[in-house]
This record gives structure tokens, C-alpha cells and sequence, in this order.
């Protein structure tokens, strides 16, 4: 037996470093920038500890291209390196500077900001240059130095003349990476990652208008002039407290978030911990409409100020990520994959902690102004909705300030709504029978009805309903929904005195026979019912349960692993009706037919089920009797 150490080359893995390590290569500015924060913020930290006896003033982070000569700078004010320095933390891969300055100032420069993590943010400088410099000049007395490397593992480092303190880092772009020479392409990069970085990134001029001097005349143009373009917001309202912010401030930061949205959010959530996690953000709840695969991916997720995603998937709960906003922890992990990030523990505290939060955010918003809370209701229920199905903590959280509004608008809270319903409202075991309508004008003629036996009808309309009802059935044993056009007529509130049916058994057996006959092949079941003699003639339900089932199947993408649910109607046939009577009485079997056609015609145009060839001859037929 022989043991050894496998031996691993530089040669081998810095190849491997530049092809592989990220597969997006624009991040290469973020991590430079990084690095130039990185250095500012040490500064920063080592005079305010009076360890650096050396101004702080206000630095910043330029950015240059030149074009010519097809190299692209980032220049800071920084902290710089020293030769020493520079063979320590550049030649050494993967060895972080910023996690050992961490570990030494581990007291006092926790909340710093340092970014840098894993000693590997440097190196993807050779995604897209073939060569780098580094000029660099410490905040000591060591004289300047100047690496330069050309994306082989040897190096040269000799001194440079450098005097003003900082790094500047020069990138010789490659051929194949020259659109990040193009003035756009660097502006959309330092836009979409460095937008709210804690120090002023500078990048080209921009045009500033002066007043117009005293004197000049109305046609005379304001003077303007060039002045450096800051890039970035150092200090976004995330970053600050709730107590020092107004509602103005958090809509100016939402619409900086997102330019192009011209809607306000209805209201936001700033998040705040520091045990025992690290988390802050600002969530808002824009105004959602009914098709919720468009709302997805807008929060988004920074660390210490760096944007790195707007995919949250995996550590927002599923239901938040149709909110919009931002949320900023060093704490995630995200070297992992996503699956694995789920079953992270420090993951899965701070998604709950958001659940929570969000859920008291509602209720506050709810007691302290109830009728506002339900003026929004109708934009924000389908993430509250969601929500609720979707996560137990939330929806136990949830009955202080879920609603459940009738057709009229008025809103019931779920103990209200038990309430107000025991009364009127229960079928023959004592359930509780909760109706609702998902559509006011497509059940028009079910809804009247129902409120004409006084019964509330809730208006439930959005797409995951039917999930939420047998979630709240199943969690619930006293309670039904169903909707106005389900077959509640039969199974559920059938206490009505009056109801007694004009017609014997067998005349009612004669009627159903006949209609039976003139439908023919179509598959209606038909009941004949003693109801009010004001309520319709004919009126065609659906079981609940049946209907349910469908729309399930289609928002729940096939979770119920059922094939093609079947139609299922029934067709009530409403005994005590004159019409109804009218018909049984009719002797000639071709007038019978016609009015029984019609009738079940009607039906079908009230449930929204006549539709080609049918319509088209009831129309033909409907105009003969009107003739
Ligand atoms: P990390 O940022 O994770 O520590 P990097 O590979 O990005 O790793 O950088 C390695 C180290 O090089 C940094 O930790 C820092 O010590 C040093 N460094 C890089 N860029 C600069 C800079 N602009 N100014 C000063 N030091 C720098
Ligand atoms: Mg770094």
C-alpha cells in the first residue's frame, strides 16, 4: 500500500477558476466594486478605531473606459496594499482579505459591511480581460506597487509612483469580451448590481442645468454643465430606520426600485433583525392582478448593498413572492443550490420570520383602519389567499384579518361571518352552508335567487378559491361552501314550510319521464323539487363537489392526478311553478316537446351552457313564437 497527497497546480485550477467559477461573466464588476467597497469601508472602520491617523474625507469609486486603448479602470480611495500585501492576498487564491480582516476586528467591525467572503472575487477580473494591473498604494508609508498578470500564473510586481492612496485596477479586455468596453453595457452593469452600494460609484459626466443668469430672456437656454455622474444611492431606505422614514419615502424608494412602474404600492413592510440573523428590506404589496405568473421575481435580494438576484425563490415563502421590494442579508447562503438552500436552517428562520412579519403588518393594517384595509382587499387577497393555503403558521395568523365579502360588498371576518350566517343559514345536520358566487354576472339570475330566500352570497373570485374552500372545509367540520349554481337546493337548505309540493309522486314521474324523453342523449339528471312557486321553472345545478374538483385540476396543474373530470348537471325541475304545471297538462306530445325545449333552453342560457348549434336553434325557435 502507498498513501501520497494528491498534488493540485496552480496551472491546472486557474484555468478552471476563469472558465467556471461563475457562469454569469458580467459579475466581474460587482466583485471590483466589491473589492473597492471592501477597501473604502476598511478605511472607514481603521480611522474611526484611530488605528489609520489619515484623513477618511469623502471617497469614491471611479469608473473609466478607454476605448483606444480597449482597457476598462476601477479606481478607489481605498485603504490600498502594499507590496507584501499584494503577494499575500492576490497571489494566494483563494484567500480572503476581507474574512481576515473580519476575524482581527471581529469586536468592532461586525456591522462594517465588508463583502467579500471567499477570496475568489478578484479572479473573475480574467473572464474577461487577459491581462490585469493593480496599482495600489497603501494608507502607510510603504510605496506604491504595481502587479501585473497576464492569466498565466506568473506575475510581476515592482514599484510603482502612485501617491494618492487606493487601488486601481486595470483590465485589458480580451477580444472576445469587448461589449464591456461599450459606455451602455458598463452603466446597465453598475445599474443593475451596484445601484444602492454604500460608497458613490462615479461613471462618465452628466449634463446639470445652472439657473438661468438675471436678465436672460424667456427664448435664452439655461446654461449647463458636465459634472461627474454618481451611479448609485449609498444610502437606500432599507438601510435606515422605520422611525426616521415617512410614507413619502418609502414610495420615492419604491419607484427607484422600479423606474418604470407608474402604479403606487398599497402599502410596505420594512424588515428589520439582527438576531439571530441578519435581515433588512422594505417588501411592498403592489396592486396584483388575476394572473399571477406575471408577478413573480420582482423582490429583490442584496447582500451588505450588493444586488445578487431577483430569483427568491426558495428563501421567500412561495405566497411573498408576488410582493415586490428588496431584502438584504449576509446571512444566506448563496454558494448552495436551491434545493439545498430549503432545507437550510438559518433559511427556513428567516422565512418564517418573514411570514410573521408580513402577517402582523395585516393585522395592524386591518384594526387600524378597517374600511381602508377593505377598500384594498380585492388587490391584495390573492397573495393573503395564497398565503393561507399554502402556509399553516399564516393561516392561523390569518382569521384576525382575512375577509370574506358578499356580493354587496360587505365584508365578514371569518368569526363574523360564522355568525351572522347560524341563523339563516344552516343546513338539516346543523352545517353551516356558506354560499358564494365566483362570478356576479355569469350567476346573475342564481345570486338574486339565493338573496331572495335572504341568504348571503359571498363574492369569492379569485383563481385559487376552490383550493382555499376545502382547505377551510377540511379544517372546519361544520362548514359548507357552495356556490349559487351548485345542487345545494337538495342537500342543503331545504327548510322552507311552504314547500310542499303541489304535484303527486306520480305526476311528478310522469313530468321527469317526459323530460327525460325530449333531452334525449344529453346527460342531465333531472329532479323535480317542490320550491317557491316564484322561484324559475327550470334551473340547472352543478354538484359542488364535482365543479370543484375541475377547477382545481386546472389552477392546481394537475396535483389531484385525476383525468378528465365529466360534465355533470343536474336539471331541478321546479313543481310548484305554473309553467311547469302547464306543461304536464299540455296533451299534444309536439307542443309538450316545444315547451319543455324552450324551457330547458332558458335554463341552459342562464348557466351560460348554450353555446353553437344549440343557440343558434333556440334563437330560430324563440323567434318562430314571438311570430
Ligand atoms: P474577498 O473579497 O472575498 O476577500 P477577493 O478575491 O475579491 O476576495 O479579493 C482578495 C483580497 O485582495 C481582498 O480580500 C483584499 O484584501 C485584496 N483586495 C482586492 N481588491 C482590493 C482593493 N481594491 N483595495 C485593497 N485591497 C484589495
Ligand atoms: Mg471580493
Amino acid at each position: 500500500m502507498s498513501k501520497g497527497k494528491i498534488n493540485v497546480s496552480v496551472e491546472n485550477i486557474f484555468p478552471l477558476i476563469k472558465k467556471f467559477l461563475y457562469s454569469d461573466h458580467e459579475i466581474f464588476l460587482r466583485e471590483l466594486i466589491s473589492n473597492a467597497t471592501d477597501a473604502t469601508l476598511k478605511l472607514k472602520h481603521l480611522t474611526s478605531i484611530g488605528e489609520a491617523k489619515v484623513e477618511y474625507g469623502t471617497p469614491e469609486i471611479h469608473v473609466k473606459i478607454d476605448k483606444e486603448a480597449k482597457k476598462l479602470h476601477i479606481i478607489d480611495q481605498g485603504l490600498g496594499m502594499s507590496a507584501d500585501e499584494v503577494k499575500k492576498y492576490i497571489n494566494e487564491v483563494a484567500f480572503s482579505g476581507a474574512e481576515e480582516f473580519l476575524e482581527k476586528h471581529k469586536d468592532t467591525a461586525k456591522d462594517s459591511g465588508i463583502i467579500g467572503h471567499f477570496g475568489l472575487g478578484f479572479y473573475s477580473a480574467f473572464m474577461v480581460a487577459h491581462t490585469v494591473e493593480i496599482i495600489t498604494k497603501s494608507y502607510t508609508d510603504e510605496p506604491a506597487a504595481h502587479w501585473t498578470c497576464d492569466g498565466s500564473p506568473n506575475f510581476t510586481l515592482e514599484a510603482a509612483d502612485k501617491q494618492e492612496r487606493g487601488t486601481e485596477i486595470i483590465l485589458h479586455i480580451a477580444e472576445d469580451s469587448e461589449e464591456f468596453l461599450e459606455e451602455s453595457k458598463i452603466s446597465e452593469l453598475l445599474l443593475k448590481y451596484n445601484k444602492f452600494m454604500p460608497i458613490p460609484i462615479v461613471f462618465g459626466t452628466k449634463t446639470e442645468t445652472l439657473p438661468k443668469p438675471e436678465g436672460a430672456k424667456e427664448e435664452d437656454p439655461a446654461p449647463t454643465k458636465e459634472v461627474p455622474n454618481i451611479i448609485n444611492n449609498p444610502e437606500p431606505a432599507w438601510t435606515k430606520q422605520p422611525a426616521d422614514l415617512e410614507t413619502a419615502d418609502y414610495q420615492q424608494f419604491y419607484r427607484e426600485l422600479y423606474p418604470m412602474q407608474f402604479e403606487e404600492p398599497l402599502f410596505h413592510i420594512h424588515l428589520n433583525v439582527d438576531y439571530p440573523f441578519n435581515l433588512t428590506g422594505i417588501l411592498y404589496f403592489p396592486k396584483l392582478s388575476n394572473d399571477l405568473s406575471l408577478q413573480k421575481d420582482r423582490i429583490q435580494l442584496y447582500q451588505n448593498q450588493v444586488f445578487v438576484t431577483d430569483n427568491v425563490e426558495g428563501i421567500v415563502p412561495e405566497f411573498l413572492t408576488m410582493l415586490k421590494g428588496v431584502i438584504d442579508s449576509p446571512d444566506i447562503p448563496l454558494n448552495v443550490s436551491r434545493s439545498y438552500l430549503q432545507a437550510d436552517g438559518a433559511v427556513k428562520k428567516i422565512s418564517s420570520y418573514i411570514t410573521r412579519k408580513v402577517a402582523d403588518k395585516l393585522k395592524s393594517l386591518f384594526n387600524e383602519n378597517r374600511e381602508d384595509f377593505e377598500a384594498k382587499w380585492n388587490d391584495i387577497k390573492v397573495v393573503i389567499e395564497y398565503g393561507m393555503l399554502s402556509e399553516d403558521k399564516f393561516m392561523e395568523k390569518a382569521d384576525a384579518f382575512a375577509l370574506y365579502p358578499t356580493v354587496d360588498n360587505k365584508y365578514f371576518t371569518w368569526n363574523e361571518l360564522q355568525e351572522a350566517l347560524k341563523e339563516n343559514q344552516t343546513d338539516k345536520d346543523g352545517k353551516l352552508v356558506i354560499l358564494y358566487a365566483s362570478d356576479k354576472e355569469a350567476q346573475h339570475s342564481y345570486i338574486n335567487a339565493a338573496k331572495d330566500k335572504g341568504y348571503e352570497v359571498l363574492l369569492l373570485d379569485s383563481p385559487i378559491v376552490s383550493h382555499l374552500l376545502q382547505k377551510l372545509e377540511t379544517s372546519n367540520e361544520n362548514i359548507t361552501f357552495a356556490r349559487v349554481d351548485a345542487d345545494h337546493l337538495d342537500n342543503l337548505i331545504k327548510k322552507d314550510e311552504d314547500s310542499i309540493s303541489k304535484l303527486s309522486d306520480e305526476e311528478k314521474e310522469t313530468l321527469k319521464t317526459s323530460i327525460e324523453e325530449t333531452l334525449g342523449t344529453q346527460t342531465y339528471t333531472v329532479k323535480v323539487e317542490a320550491l317557491d312557486s316564484n322561484a324559475s321553472p327550470f334551473i340547472i345545478t352543478e354538484p359542488e363537489f364535482m365543479r370543484r374538483m375541475k377547477e382545481m385540476q386546472q389552477t392546481g396543474g394537475g396535483m389531484f392526478g385525476m383525468g378528465n373530470m365529466p360534465e355533470m348537471y343536474n336539471l331541478v325541475v321546479n313543481g310548484n311553478h305554473e309553467l311547469v304545471a302547464e306543461i304536464l297538462n299540455t296533451k299534444t306530445a309536439k307542443k309538450k316537446e316545444r315547451l319543455i325545449k324552450q324551457s330547458v333552453d332558458l335554463a341552459k342560457l342562464s348557466k351560460g351552457l348554450l353555446k353553437g348549434e344549440a343557440l343558434t336553434e333556440f334563437i330560430e325557435r324563440s323567434y318562430k313564437f314571438v311570430k
